[in-house]
C-alpha cells in the first residue's frame, strides 16, 4: 500500500474519538462521483474545474485507505465513469471504446478492494452502458438472487443493520430503450413539468419544479412497495437503516436540479420508519451538503464529487475526497479525509417491534422478496411540488458554492467553511460541518446543473457538449 494511503487511514483512525462502544460495529467506505474519463482536465457549466485522470488516482488512495481503515465494504454513490466517454470513441492503443476502458480501469481499483463494493447507476453510468449491462458490471445484480430487471437492492453488513440501495434513475428517459414503459412514464412527467424543447434545461421552472430534468428521474411504483417491504422488514427485526441513492433526497441540500422527482413521497415512507432509518446518502450535486430533519430525527447527507477534487493544493501533495465511516449502536460517524466533510448521527431510540399484523404491508417479505419486475408504468402516484416538511436543518457547508448561490433566498455565507481547513503534509480528517441555528428555509430556485447532463439518445450531442465544459488544454 502507498505510503500516503497508510497516513489517510492512520490520520482518519486516529482522528475517532471514543463512542460508547470502543469498536464500531462495523465501517465502510464511502465516496461518490469518480466520473473517470482519459480526458484533460476540463471545468463545468459553471466553470468548476474536473480533474478526469486524477479521479482515478485518487480512487485508488481511497480503496486503500478503505483496506487499511478494514472497512468490511465501500459504497460509491454513481457516476463512475464520465458520459463523455460516450462520446470519444475507440482508444488506438486499446481499441476499446473509451466507455469500456473507463469502466475497466475504475472496477479494477474496487475489485483490489477485495470486499463487496455497492454501486449505484447515476446519469453518467447510463451514458456509457445499458442497464443491464451496469447491473452485471458494478455487480448490482450480485445482491438479487433472482433474474430482475432492476437496479435496486439492500444489503446485510451485520444483523443489526440494512443498507438500502435506491435506483433514481428507476423512471427516466435514461437507460430504457424507447417504448419501455417507465421510459414512456418519465416522458410524460417532462411533458407535463418541463415545457422547454431540450428537456435537459431547467431554464423557467421555479422552486423544486426545477427537477424535472432528463437528468433527473424518479422512483417507481414497484420499487416503492419494495422499499416499503423492506423497511417493514427492517422494523419488524429491529434493524437500523441508511438509504443510499445517487439523486438527492431532500430540498435544500443541493440544486432542485439534483432532487428525486418523487423525493416527498420516498421522504413520508422513510418517516414512517423513524428510528428505524437513520439517514440518507447521496451523490449528484458535487458538494457536500447535510440537514436533519428534526420530526424524524432523519439525516441527509450528499457528498462532495471525487472528479472535482484537485491534484493537490499548497502544502498538501494530494487532495483526498471520501469518507471512513463508523457505525456503533447508538451513533454513525463519517469520517472525512481531507475535503470531504465529516460529521455524526446521534441515533434516535431504536423503535420497538411492530405488534404482529399491524404496520407491516402484506407484500412484505423483507430483502428475499424480489419479484420479477413487471414493467408496470404506475410509479410516481403522486409527485407533488409543495414542499411541506419543515425548514431543515443545515449541517454542511457548500465546498462548491459557486453552484449553489441562490438568487432569490437569504445569503449562505452564514455557513462558512468549517472544512476546509485541512493544511498538513497528509490528508486529516476533516472538521464536523457545524450547526447552523434556525435557518430559514434555502430552497435553491434558482440554481442549475447545467454541468451534469448529456443526452444519448439525440441526433447530436455536440451543441450540448460544448455548453457544459470546457477543455482547459
Ligand atoms: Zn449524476
Amino acid at each position: 500500500m502507498a505510503p500516503m494511503a497508510q497516513a489517510a487511514a492512520a490520520a482518519t483512525c486516529a482522528a475517532v474519538s471514543p463512542s460508547v462502544s470502543p469498536t464500531p460495529l462495523f465501517r465502510f467506505g464511502l465516496l461518490s462521483d469518480v466520473q473517470h474519463a482519459d480526458k484533460d482536465d476540463g471545468v463545468s457549466f459553471h466553470g468548476t474545474p474536473r480533474y478526469y485522470r486524477y479521479a482515478l488516482q485518487q480512487l485508488d488512495r481511497a480503496v486503500a485507505a478503505f483496506q487499511a481503515a478494514d472497512c468490511s465494504f465501500c459504497i460509491h454513490l454513481g457516476d463512475l465513469c464520465d458520459g463523455h466517454n460516450s462520446q470519444m470513441g475507440e482508444c488506438a492503443a486499446t481499441r476499446l471504446t473509451h466507455s469500456e476502458k473507463a469502466l475497466r480501469s475504475a472496477l479494477a481499483h474496487f475489485e483490489r478492494f477485495g470486499k463487496p463494493t455497492l454501486h449505484l447507476l447515476g446519469n453518467h453510468c447510463l451514458y456509457n452502458h445499458p442497464r443491464e449491462e451496469l447491473n452485471q458490471r458494478l455487480g448490482i445484480s450480485d445482491f438479487q438472487p433472482d433474474e430482475v430487471p432492476h437496479s435496486y437492492y439492500s444489503y446485510q453488513p451485520v444483523p443489526g443493520w440494512r443498507i438500502i440501495m435506491l435506483d433514481g434513475y428507476d423512471v427516466s428517459i435514461l437507460g430504457w430503450p424507447p417504448g419501455h414503459p417507465l421510459r414512456e412514464q418519465a416522458e410524460q412527467l417532462l411533458a407535463e413539468h418541463n415545457p422547454n424543447t431540450d428537456k435537459n434545461s431547467s431554464s423557467g421552472l421555479e422552486g423544486v419544479q426545477r427537477r424535472f430534468v432528463k437528468f433527473g428521474g424518479g422512483i417507481s411504483a414497484h420499487q416503492l412497495t419494495w422499499l416499503r417491504g423492506e423497511l417493514a422488514a427492517a422494523a419488524a427485526a429491529r434493524q437500523r437503516v441508511i438509504v443510499a441513492c445517487h439523486l438527492v433526497f431532500y430540498p435544500g441540500t443541493a440544486p432542485n436540479t439534483c432532487l428525486l422527482w418523487n423525493y416527498e413521497e420516498v421522504l413520508q415512507i422513510l418517516q414512517q420508519h423513524a428510528g428505524t432509518v437513520v439517514g440518507t446518502l447521496s451523490g449528484h450535486s458535487h458538494s457536500d451538503h447535510s440537514a436533519l430533519h428534526k420530526p424524524s430525527g432523519i439525516r441527509h447527507r450528499v457528498c462532495k464529487a471525487v472528479l472535482e477534487t484537485p491534484p493537490g493544493r499548497a502544502q498538501v501533495e494530494h487532495s483526498e475526497c471520501y469518507g471512513i465511516v463508523e457505525v456503533f449502536p447508538d451513533l454513525v460517524r463519517i469520517n472525512g479525509v481531507d475535503t470531504f466533510a465529516s460529521e455524526e448521527w446521534p441515533l434516535p431510540p431504536l423503535p420497538a417491534a411492530p405488534v404482529r399484523g399491524r404496520g407491516v404491508p402484506a407484500d412484505s417479505r423483507g430483502s428475499d422478496a424480489r419479484t420479477a419486475h413487471d414493467g408496470i408504468p404506475a410509479g410516481l402516484s403522486a409527485v407533488k411540488t409543495a414542499v411541506e416538511d419543515p425548514p431543515p436543518l443545515l449541517l454542511g457547508n457548500c465546498s462548491s458554492r459557486d453552484e449553489y448561490l441562490p438568487t432569490d433566498g437569504p445569503s449562505t455565507s452564514a455557513l462558512g467553511n468549517a472544512y476546509t481547513t485541512s493544511s498538513g503534509e497528509m490528508p486529516a480528517a476533516s472538521m464536523s460541518p457545524q450547526a447552523v441555528e434556525d435557518p430559514p428555509p434555502l430552497l435553491l430556485g434558482n440554481c442549475s446543473l447545467g454541468d451534469d447532463y448529456l443526452p444519448t439518445d439525440g441526433p447530436s450531442t455536440s451543441a450540448l457538449g460544448d455548453a457544459f465544459t470546457t477543455s482547459r488544454g
